[in-house]
């Protein structure tokens, strides 16, 4: 039976807010509606929510729920990065739809660098990332698809999210099933695991959907699962 990424992946939203201003945004409708910042074009840095990282039951933290990594100033990255070093239970992952402007390194081996690629056009982030970006892992979100993706570039690439897009949204995309089977049948060409998320499961229908996870957050999954025994 598929199951809901959040019940895998939690999110901490160390920093909220993003100035990029996609349409599809529910994170600035969650901001606006429970007020949780002033200005959702102007992100703020949330400190004291890094003791969540100190929990020694492991997690696989989702760290850009609310903002974009592209957007995170050096000092907040600096900061996260030094608690991240101290609590290597986890496995952080995080997101940007700019790599291109982000010049950025680490040592750390349970970091996780996604771009998130809607349309044929916004490939080139891929490529993107891996130059601007060094260190850690690399995956690939496609989320939400406004077009058939096509040919892709998976190299280097440790896993891949699908999803169509959610919500009421005039005019919102809906992604076809064949364009989640051309990315599925070029990640696993590649033996990359691909995680189907469940707002697909009417698209897909339950027997089609894939919902793989690299080995290191199976891992973590596996030892929560010995703290809750
Ligand atoms: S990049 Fe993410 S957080 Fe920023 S506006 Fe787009 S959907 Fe919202």
């Amino acid at each position: 039976m598929s199951v809901c990424i959040k019940d895998l992946i939690q999110n901490m939203n160390l920093v909220i807010g993003c100035p990029i201003g996609c349409s599809y945004c529910y994170a600035r409708n969650n901001v606006r509606r429970f007020h949780m910042i002033d200005d959702f074009e102007k992100p703020e840095f949330f400190p004291n929510k890094l003791r969540l990282m100190d929990n020694q039951r492991p997690h696989n933290f989702l760290l850009t729920g609310m903002s974009d990594f592209a957007f995170w100033e050096p000092e907040w990255r600096d900061e996260v990065f030094d608690k991240m070093a101290q609590n290597p239970q986890h496995q952080y992952i995080f997101l940007t739809k700019r790599p291109e402007t982000i010049s950025f390194s680490t040592s750390l081996d349970n970091a996780w660098f996604g771009v998130t690629v809607t349309s044929r056009k916004e490939k080139g982030r891929i490529q993107a990332m891996k130059e601007h970006i060094h260190g850690g892992h690399y995956q690939v979100s496609f989320e939400p698809m406004f077009d058939e993706i096509g040919e892709v570039d998976f190299s280097g690439i440790e896993w891949i999210v699908i999803g169509t897009e959610t919500g009421r949204r005039k005019g919102k995309s809906v992604s076809k099933p064949e364009w989640v089977w051309n990315l599925t049948d070029q990640a696993h060409a590649l033996g990359i695991p691909v995680f189907m998320k469940e707002d697909l499961l009417p698209i897909m229908g339950e027997a089609q959907m894939v919902q793989e996870l690299p080995l290191a957050f199976r891992r973590v999954l596996e030892e929560q699962a010995t703290w809750q025994k």
